[in-house]
């Protein structure tokens, strides 16, 4: 099964793609997590697009479809795969089309959390992860039960994100809703489209989430 989560930066994608990978054995492919792992290694795809994301705004179509596209035929894909973060324009998600039709695989289900943008700010503003392992947290919703410490592996190194500081944010927000949100009724059309209110509680999204990718996949 191939899925894309959609949704506004800050909107719960990635905690949520993290969750459908262990429950479905899915592959989550985040193209923001392959950007910044490309800008800390120092490849010239992370220089190009160091100053494009710390802009909040999109890197190309090229650079973004190349790397999807080398990334599809990896072994750990052949289960299926999570798209987070991607497709954010309509060329994107044409090329998924095509990268997927090559390999002679669909796309099952596109799932948008629908949050509210005021909410979004916030929920932005107070995120970090940890360093050594990746689990997130939030300086309001969802602190580690040992403050300064990370519940899954113990470490007490976190990051936040350059691009989380509230003017990049809105940047963000911006780009999403006039280059990505076009993509919403490109879905529709193909009758693939559902939604989720990305606003309940966690556990209360992932479950929507599931519940909808259960019909997808007895379809
Ligand atoms: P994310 O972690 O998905 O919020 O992505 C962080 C940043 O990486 C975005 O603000 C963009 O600058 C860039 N980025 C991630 N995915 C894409 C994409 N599919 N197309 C263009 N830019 C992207």
């Amino acid at each position: 099964m191939n899925m894309v989560l959609l949704g506004p930066p800050g909107g719960g994608k990635g905690t949520q793609a993290k969750r459908i990978e262990e429950r479905y054995g899915l592959k989550q492919l985040s193209t923001g997590d392959m950007l910044r792992a490309a800008v800390a290694a120092g490849t010239e795809t992370g220089r190009k697009a160091k100053a494009v994301m710390d802009a909040g705004k999109l890197v190309s179509d090229d650079i973004i479809i190349a790397m999807i596209g080398e990334r599809l035929g990896a072994a750990d894909c052949k289960a299926g795969v999570i798209f987070d973060g991607f497709p954010r324009t309509v060329a994107q998600a044409e090329a998924l089309d095509r990268l997927l039709a090559e390999r002679k695989l669909s796309l099952d289900s596109v799932i948008e959390l629908k949050v509210d943008e005021e909410a979004l700010v916030r929920r932005i503003a107070g995120r970090f992860s940890c360093k050594r392992c990746g689990a997130g947290y939030h300086d309001e919703f969802q602190r580690p039960k040992a403050a300064g410490v990370c519940d899954a592996c113990g470490s007490t190194e976190f990051l936040r994100r350059d691009d989380d500081k509230p003017e990049t944010v809105r940047a963000r927000l911006e780009a999403y809703r006039r280059q990505t949100a076009p993509i919403l009724p490109y879905y529709q059309g193909k009758g693939l489209l559902t939604q989720v209110d990305g606003m309940a509680p966690i556990d209360d999204v992932t479950r929507a989430i599931a519940t909808l990718l259960d019909k997808a996949l007895r379809r």
